[in-house]
């Protein structure tokens, strides 16, 4: 806890995780970033592979694998165009898993520490709270000293409770939040869109070298060299692009449906009894949930009031901090301590 008065700001947010005052917690912050490494160095294989087995080919450009790497030829035009294309959308993907990566999630405010032991009634006043402990009162962090807004929950890798908490995401090695969760929605898509046009156009052309290569050795090919060796690789491109694509749909859509229902991937997995030693939390009794305004207006608050800006990380037009939400009609109307109120301190 902050000690001091429990009127005046505290200095420092405070860090209630033991790991980050250990000394093996450099080495262990370092080691984070491995499925990160790892994810970079196979999407980017991948994207050599279309690069220099179909792209470069096609457009004429000599390719560093020689003239039977052109596995794959278009006309000029549908050529640049897809050219063109390609490299956008991996552009847009580095981008929104680089804001993924780099935005702080969503750190609870200062004034939403606690600093005396008997702050609670103080809390009670100024903090929007539908969730609640089963006695009644406010959520707080054991962990991390923090009252806890709705949907807010402790990151055990963070060490700090993070706002509209989703989950912790491996491989861009932070949190996902309330301020970066429309750009690693976007990351997946753009993952997704990337790695099916990386499969489209591999693909024929390794349909067509594949009967004339050996196949059983072209993996092995890679390292031995060898004329099997160009199929080899755009097999393995292939085969990581299909899987790394297969993969980011599905969570893609996981998250496109919890979404549309107006929940968290935290609220959902606790429902389940999926987070750690935590007992399951009840679903809800009746009724839609107070977080849930339909399918139009729950994309609306995830991505913004103005669907031009959807396709860009980028949160404007996201409206809220978090902190305080609207509620939906069902709730407010039977609501009468007002907690259906928007804005405040904060
Ligand atoms: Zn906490």
């Amino acid at each position: 806890m902050i000690t001091g008065s429990p009127w005046q700001p505290a200095t420092s947010i405070p860090v209630g995780s033991k790991a980050r005052t250990e000394p093996a917690a450099g080495r262990r912050r370092l080691w984070r970033w491995a499925p990160a490494a790892v994810l970079t160095t196979s999407c980017a294989g991948c994207y050599m592979a279309v690069l220099l087995l179909a792209l470069l080919p096609a457009v004429g450009v000599a390719a560093p694998l020689g003239t039977d790497a052109a596995l794959v030829g278009f006309s000029s035009t549908s050529t640049s165009l897809i050219f063109m294309a390609y490299h956008l959308v991996w552009a847009l993907a580095v981008l929104a898993a680089l804001t993924t990566a780099r935005m702080p999630p969503g750190h609870i405010p200062l004034w939403l520490y606690s600093r005396e032991p008997g702050d609670q009634a103080y809390f009670h006043n100024v903090l929007q709270a539908v969730e609640k402990k089963l006695d009644g009162s406010l959520r707080f962090c054991r962990k991390c000293g923090a009252f806890k807004p709705d949907l807010a929950h402790h990151s055990r890798e963070l060490g700090l409770c993070i706002l509209c908490y989703q989950h912790w995401d491996l491989w861009s090695n932070n949190a996902i939040g309330f301020y970066n969760y429309k750009a690693y929605l976007l990351s997946l898509l753009y993952g997704v869109l990337a790695h099916g046009v990386g499969c489209a156009l591999l693909l024929p052309g390794v349909l067509r070298a594949w009967p004339q290569a050996d196949a059983s050795y072209a993996l092995l090919a890679m390292w031995m060299g060898g004329a099997s060796s160009v199929c080899g690789f755009a097999c393995l491109s292939l085969l990581g692009s299909a899987v790394m694509g297969g993969a980011s749909l599905a969570w893609l859509l996981f998250h496109t449906w919890l979404i549309a229902r107006g929940q968290t991937a935290h609220t959902f997995f606790r429902q389940c009894g999926l987070v750690g030693a935590k007992p399951p939390k009840p679903r809800q009794q009746a009724g839609r949930s107070p977080f849930d305004f339909g399918l139009r207006g729950n994309f609306a608050r995830t991505c913004g009031k103005q669907p031009l800006l959807w396709l860009l990380p980028t949160n404007q037009g996201v409206e809220g901090n978090g902190i305080f939400f609207e509620l939906n009609v069902s709730t407010r109307s039977s609501d009468p301590q007002g907690f259906g109120r928007y804005g405040g301190p904060g």
